[in-house]
């Protein structure tokens, strides 16, 4: 599949012809009678680069536990990275993990729990409940399970109260944190970004390590092979490495645990046609979710699943979008340098990400506009109330588009000093995230990027500052309800800075069932084909917590699979 300049996949006629037509029933076979040849699965090397009982494709919050799981049942296991180093959104993520169920960390601060009760709460909260009972089942049943083993392969839990996922489902708590302290000696690693899911992760990168798992970095999978082009067991990938190919047989099963789609802007629209190129996406540019995994399933005959829980718009806590925590750069959901212990300047992801960007403490201190330089929100806003708002076309969004277009932060000077923002290199990108001019005529003039091909009109910036300005007089905000506008947008220079949402979860993907074998368009296991994390469908939760579960299912499953010749 071919990359675009960020190193986003793009869809040719040809993997849309091919995953399209294995996947779509009816269309597909409309599709297939045009040109069958395309539509073949990738057939297989009749020799080897390398091999391995099980491998394991994305070291993330899925796989490293899927490669863990795999050897510790008795598989030799090669797992593959795409980047130069494991983690990706897993070791930058805030580590809270969704694990109950009756957990040994639940019963040390007196909760009770069970798998029965973790599913009944599962099955009947927000949007989770449309998911399918198997998958929910066998999370709840394995839940307490994992966390335990987590510990086991030398995650330090905070020794502090367990809490409530994303504030449910409510009954008991069973969300807990891994510590910070000791990542960056002992568990052999440093951090990308500072933040706690490192805890998480390079503990278990060292364990994977000790037990002897070959981990192949800068490894990119492109197809998965079935013993012959029209079906029967899955028996190996092929990857890509610094321009080279390389086969990799899988005498037990392959696991693809790439992470999802939400980098990969076709795919994505696929599922809500707004989410066109300008959207940023959690993780990047650390970690790709380019659907990598999910297309090649797809080509191998895996079903898509849970299309659905994808664009659900109830408000639930599954994360499907977000708003950026950082302004002023191209990346506002990485938190680089938040933390002391992280020397910025010094991290392998800083030449990637070129400005840590400027958290927003007050959001009375700025304004957001769209690209139509028009206010549309209220900005102290969050989660869906914010990003929905945000992805309303507008008098800008040109045919086909769809969405909302780019989205700034407006601010003065006083602003600035109220947030102790430095408005320069290294905070702000001023590569086309982030403008500054002494009038705002002139700010509107300059704002221009890859993304907002014309410079937002100054009449209707300067329209939705006095507009705003007279709120702040008559303190009440008269078109979107913000809470006693405090601050005056008056003070030169003025400044706009990259605040547009982030696509966060992927909630739907190949279909698995309950021990995370892939599932084909006929309901049929595709036998040596394993699926786990984001890359999956049919569980609509958020986060970590069904990924390192069926992580570990897969793992095991994958080791332990029977395989007739
Ligand atoms: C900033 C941030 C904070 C978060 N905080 C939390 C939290 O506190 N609690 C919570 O529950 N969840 C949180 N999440 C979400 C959580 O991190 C994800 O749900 C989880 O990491 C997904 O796991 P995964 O294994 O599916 O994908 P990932 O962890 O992203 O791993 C996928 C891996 O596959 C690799 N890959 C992709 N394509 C290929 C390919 N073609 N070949 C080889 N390798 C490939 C990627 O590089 C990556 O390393 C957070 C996410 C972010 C970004």
């Amino acid at each position: 599949m071919k990359k675009d300049r960020d190193g986003h996949s793009t869809l040719s006629r040809r993997d849309f012809v091919r995953s399209s037509a294995v996947g779509l029933g009816g269309l597909g076979a409309a599709l297939a009678s045009l040109d069958p040849k395309q539509l073949e699965a990738a057939e297989p090397p009749r020799r080897w680069d390398k091999t391995a009982a099980v491998v394991v494709v994305g070291a993330g919050a899925a796989g490293l536990p899927a490669a863990i799981s795999a050897a510790e049942n008795g598989a030799s296991v090669m797992l593959i990275e795409q980047q130069p180093d494991i983690g990706g959104h897993a070791i930058q993520s805030g580590g809270a993990m969704a694990l109950g169920g009756g957990s040994k960390n639940q019963k040390k601060w007196g909760i009770e729990d069970s798998p029965e009760k973790w599913y009944h709460d599962l099955i009947n909260w927000h949007d989770y409940r449309f998911s399918d009972r198997e998958i929910v089942w066998a999370f709840a049943n394995e839940s307490a399970a994992t966390l335990d083993w987590l510990v086991e392969k030398g995650v330090t839990l905070r020794d502090t109260q367990p809490g409530n996922p994303d504030g449910g489902p409510p009954t008991v708590p069973r969300s807990q944190g891994p510590v910070l302290a000791g990542w960056d000696g002992n568990a052999g690693g440093i951090s990308p970004t500072g933040s706690p899911g490192t805890a998480l992760m390079r503990p278990l990168e060292a364990t994977a390590r000790k037990m002897g798992v070959q981990i192949l970095l800068e490894h990119s999978l492109t197809d998965v092979f079935r013993q012959t082009t029209k079906g029967g067991r899955v028996v190996g990938i092929r990857a890509t490495t610094k321009g080279k190919t390389v086969t990799i047989q899988a005498r037990r099963g392959v696991i693809v645990a790439t992470g999802g789609h939400t980098s990969n802007v076709i795919f994505r629209r696929a599922f809500d046609p707004r989410l066109t190129e300008e959207y940023q996406v959690v993780g990047e540019p650390y970690s790709l979710q380019t659907g990598d995994g999910e297309l090649a399933a797809f080509r191998s005959d895996a079903a898509l699943w849970g299309a659905a829980n994808q664009t659900l718009e109830t408000r639930a806590r599954t994360h499907v979008m977000e708003k950026p925590v950082l302004i002023g750069n191209q990346y506002g959901y990485l938190r680089p340098g938040t933390r002391p212990t992280n020397d910025l300047l010094k991290s392998p992801i800083f030449s990637r990400i070129r400005a840590t960007g400027l958290p927003v403490k007050d959001f009375q201190d700025v304004i957001h506009v769209n690209m139509a330089g028009v206010r549309f929100v209220n900005e102290e806003a969050t989660g869906w109330s914010w990003w929905n708002a945000c992805m309303a076309p507008n008098a800008k969004t040109p045919p086909g588009a769809n969405g909302g277009g780019p989205i700034w932060a407006i601010f003065d000077a006083d602003a600035a000093k109220r947030e102790e923002w430095v408005c320069a290199p290294p905070f702000v990108d001023l590569d086309g995230w982030f403008f500054s001019a002494n009038t705002i005529e002139e700010l509107a003039a300059k704002v221009m990027c890859k993304y907002q091909k014309e410079p937002l009109p100054a009449d209707a910036l300067k329209a939705a500052v006095e507009r705003y300005n007279a709120f702040v007089d008559a303190g009440k905000d008269g078109d979107f309800g913000k809470t006693t506008p405090k601050y005056k947008i008056h003070a030169p220079p003025f400044y706009a800075a990259w605040s547009t949402p982030c696509a966060h979860d992927c909630l739907s993907g190949v279909r698995i069932n309950g021990r995370a074998q892939v599932i084909d368009w006929a309901g049929q296991i595709i036998p040596g084909l394993y699926a786990a994390g984001e890359s999956t469908g049919g569980f609509n939760q958020h986060g970590l917590a069904k990924c390192l579960v069926f992580g570990r299912i897969a793992g095991r499953e994958a080791a332990r699979s029977v395989v007739r010749t």
